[in-house]
């Protein structure tokens, strides 16, 4: 493979041995080769002048729901209103990705994974959960799985209105998961008041682990509630949104191997109290920054948004949120390949529009990212 001398990096972040420095130059094919100054003698195939401009990797999007059809721009423009969000709109956007074709579902997520590889997201995890039958469901991860190997099963997602309650977690554990799991690296669960409680979203893990999924959880996002413990119960990789959170909670976070998700934009689209950044930090909790990306409850795409949103309005520094967005969303994917620039990983990275990463929060709302590499190919 050819390589390519990125030279004159004004900053670089590698969240790695490799630390972050100044004046710095890195060479790199799909993955990272080597790094040193911008001084120091090195020959390549390529040459690119980053004359300044900060780098850092590419962020992992740890949470996004990609696979649907439609807009709820109305739900949206009522909330803000006024109307509180329930989660009942999830129905809303099922009805219509139930009647989408396959061709109009899959050019809605290549739109949204373009969008936010034009943002410098370069791994992606998308759910299913949408379809909420077995043929939708399936065919929303084998359409996943067409743009990324983060998919993830999300079928107990809500329950669907044409089905009675019990008899739809027997689906998801049954013939669901069966033609769901092929297309599956996870398994992911709602538990929430309204959505599936926590002996149903055992259940439903459980299942799903049986299958060889692993699992992660939608947890504590509108009330406090068992979730957040039984992700680290079961070993889950990642609890996600985590608004809501006990004493107990925090520290059995910080105790586990399991990662606490944040999703701000989920937050900012519903007018509701952001989650408290600091306390899992300082408790020695290991926090991810993801976009949540849906068409209900924060349909941004942009990691620098979230970023913005983590700094300014959840007390985390711009070096925790941007650690939080790359190798946190990476620990809460269980990868070890991406989320950093350390030697040997894979060469998906962005240059700023910005002499330092800390402009990603700054400057808000701001096109800063110019140029991303994934695997060692120019996407923008
Ligand atoms: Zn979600």
């Amino acid at each position: 493979m050819r390589s390519l001398l990125i030279t004159n990096i004004g900053e670089l972040t590698t969240h790695s041995d490799e630390g972050t420095r100044t004046d710095a130059a890195m060479i790199v094919t799909d993955r990272v080769e080597w790094i040193g100054p911008a001084t120091s003698p090195h020959a390549a195939d390529e040459i690119f002048d980053a004359q300044g401009a900060a780098v850092l990797p590419g962020f992992v999007d740890s949470h996004a729901h990609l696979v649907f059809a439609g807009d709820r721009a109305a739900e949206f423009a009522a909330r803000m209103a006024g109307e509180p969000y329930t989660g009942g709109g999830i129905r809303t956007t099922m009805a219509a990705t139930r009647a989408a074709s396959d061709a109009d579902l899959r050019s809605n997520v290549a739109r949204l994974v373009d969008e936010m590889r034009r943002q410098g997201t370069t791994t992606v995890e998308i759910k299913s959960g949408y379809g909420l039958n077995v043929p939708d469901e399936a065919r929303s991860l084998r359409l996943a799985s067409e743009f990324t190997t983060e998919t993830t099963f999300l079928g107990a997602h809500v329950v669907p209105p044409d089905v009675p309650r019990d008899s739809y977690v027997e689906l998801v554990t049954g013939p669901m998961l069966r033609a769901c799991a092929p297309h599956a690296k996870w398994v992911d669960v709602f538990c929430e008041r309204g959505a599936f409680d926590v002996d149903e979203a055992r259940t439903v893990l459980a299942a799903g682990m049986a299958e060889g999924l692993l699992p992660r959880i939608h947890a504590n996002q509108l009330t406090e509630g068992d979730g957040v413990r039984l992700a680290v119960e079961l070993g889950a990789a990642s609890a996600d949104h985590c608004t809501h959170l006990s004493a107990g909670d925090v520290a059995a976070l910080a105790d586990s191997q399991t990662v606490a998700t944040l999703l701000p934009g989920a937050e900012f689209s519903t007018r509701s109290p952001y989650p408290d950044a600091r306390r899992l930090l300082d408790a020695g909790a290991t926090v991810a920054l993801a976009t949540d990306c849906n068409p209900g409850s924060s349909y941004t795409s942009s990691m620098p948004f979230c970023i913005a949103l983590a700094v300014r309005d959840m007390r985390m520094t711009p070096a925790e949120a941007i650690w939080a967005a790359t190798a946190g969303g990476a620990r809460a994917l269980r990868r070890s390949d991406v989320g950093h620039l350390g030697i040997g990983a894979y060469a998906d990275l962005m240059v700023l529009d910005a002499p330092s990463s800390v402009h990603l929060a700054y400057r808000p709302g701001v096109p800063l990212v110019k140029e991303v590499l994934h695997k060692g190919v120019w996407v923008r």
